[in-house]
């Protein structure tokens, strides 16, 4: 491997972390968790939520989430849910691209290791 070569990996490496990071910039409010949408069963006895699945009332919706070991559920009105359920998909990708830019970084800092000079090179 030349060295001309081998500082081109380091600049592609730098362009994908840069990309990364702008699309991190995009991130909207997020938040780890699950959006349950339940149906229920009143209890009252002639209702026929008693004795038909498709009858029980709802969707009731509830935000569960782990806060210091313990989980907390959180009810919310119906025209809440899509923002808790939007918040869980940011928390994803988030975590996404936090993994990437870690594999990325380990991949380029490796590089790094084996040829300090080649930084200069970029
Ligand atoms: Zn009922």
């Amino acid at each position: 491997m030349t060295h001309s070569s081998r500082s081109t990996t380091l600049d592609a490496y730098a362009q994908r972390f840069q990309k990364l990071k702008a699309d991190l910039a995009q991130i909207e409010y997020f938040s780890k968790g699950t959006l349950l949408a339940r149906m229920v069963r009143c209890g009252k006895p002639r209702c026929a939520c008693g004795k038909d699945p498709s009858k029980r009332h709802g969707p009731y919706y509830e935000w569960t989430y782990k806060a210091r070991g313990k989980t907390v559920t959180v009810r919310l009105a119906p025209e809440a849910a899509p923002f808790f359920r939007a918040a869980a998909r940011q928390y994803r990708k988030l975590k996404t691209i936090l993994n990437r830019l870690e594999t990325l970084s380990r991949q380029a800092l490796a590089k790094l290791a084996k040829d300090p000079s080649s930084r200069s090179s970029t």
